[in-house]
C-alpha cells in the first residue's frame, strides 16, 4: 500500500470525475490520500472530498499565495477551530514562496506563524511550502517553535543545507513528481540521503505529475511512479519503500484513519 500525502482533489480540475480519480488510486494500492486546503473558502470542498471515504483525510490553511484582502486573513482562532473537524489531521499548506510576488512578504509571514501556533495548540502537523524563501522558513520554524508540531516540507525541492535544517527539527520530506523529472539531479542527491524513517511521497495532484505522465494532469493513481523512482534510487525494493513511507505517513499524521 501507498499513501499520496498531499494532493489537491477537491480542485475544479476533477470536478468531471473525481469518483473514477479516486476508483483508479484505490485499484492503484494508494490506500489513503490526504487532501490539502490552500484557501479557507474552499475547505467545505476538501471536508466533502474526505468526508466521502474513510481512505481520505483532510488539512486546513492557507497557501502562502493565495491572495486575500485583509479582512480574510485566516485567524489562528479560526484554524484552531476548523481544525477540530476529525477528517482535519493538519495545518496547512502554509509557509512561504517568494518565487511570485504576488503576496506581500511580510502578509506571508504573519500568515505563516498563525498556523504554527494554531498547530502547536491544536497538537497536529503542518505541511509546509517552501520555496524561494528557505532560509526565512526555517528561521519562522524554529523562532515558532514548530517542532512542537512537527510536519512535513511538501513537494520538497531544495537543497541538502535545507533538508537537512528541517530533519533537524525532526520534520518530514516529502517527494512529489519532480524527483523523477530529467533536471532534478541535486534533488535526487537530498533523495539519496533523507533519512528513511522521514520520507513522504505525494502527488500535489492536479500539478506536477511524475515521468512518464510529465505535462499532463496529476492524479493520486500516479504516486507510484515516484514511489517507484525512489525505490530505484535508494536501492530497494518496491514493497519496501511503499511500507515504510506508508508507516511514516500514519507516525506523523497520527490521526488519520488506516
Ligand atoms: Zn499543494
Amino acid at each position: 500500500m501507498l499513501v499520496d500525502s498531499h494532493c489537491h482533489v477537491d480542485f475544479p480540475d476533477f470536478h468531471e470525475d473525481l469518483s473514477e480519480v479516486l476508483e483508479r488510486a484505490f485499484a492503484a494500492d494508494v490506500g489513503h490520500l490526504l487532501c490539502v486546503c490552500v484557501n479557507l473558502a474552499d475547505f467545505h470542498r476538501v471536508l466533502a472530498v474526505a468526508n466521502r471515504s474513510s481512505q481520505i483525510s483532510a488539512s486546513v490553511g492557507v497557501h502562502p499565495n493565495t491572495q486575500l484582502e485583509a479582512k480574510d486573513e485566516p485567524s489562528q482562532e479560526q484554524l484552531e477551530i476548523l481544525a477540530s473537524d476529525p477528517k482535519v489531521v493538519a495545518i496547512g499548506e502554509t509557509g512561504l514562496d517568494f518565487y511570485r510576488d504576488d503576496c506581500d512578504a511580510h502578509v506571508q509571514k504573519e500568515r505563516f506563524l498563525r498556523h504554527i501556533r494554531a498547530a502547536r495548540q491544536t497538537n497536529k502537523p503542518l505541511i509546509i511550502h517552501t520555496r524561494h524563501a528557505a532560509e526565512e522558513t526555517l528561521e519562522l520554524m524554529q523562532s515558532e517553535q514548530a517542532s512542537q508540531a512537527g510536519g512535513v516540507m511538501h513537494c520538497f525541492a531544495e537543497d541538502w543545507t535545507t533538508a537537512k535544517g528541517a530533519l533537524d527539527l525532526g520534520f518530514y520530506i516529502s517527494f512529489s513528481g519532480i524527483v523523477t523529472f530529467k533536471n532534478a539531479q541535486e534533488l535526487r542527491e537530498v533523495a539519496r540521503k533523507v533519512p528513511l524513517d522521514r520520507i513522504l511521497v505525494e502527488t500535489d495532484a492536479p500539478y506536477l505529475a511524475p515521468v512518464p505522465f510529465r505535462g499532463k494532469r496529476n492524479e493520486p493513481a500516479f504516486v507510484k511512479h515516484t514511489a517507484e523512482y525512489l525505490a530505484d534510487l535508494r536501492g530497494l525494493e518496491f514493497p519496501e519503500l511503499a511500507a515504510l513511507t506508508t508507516e511514516n505517513f500514519f507516525r506523523l499524521f497520527s490521526s488519520a484513519e488506516r
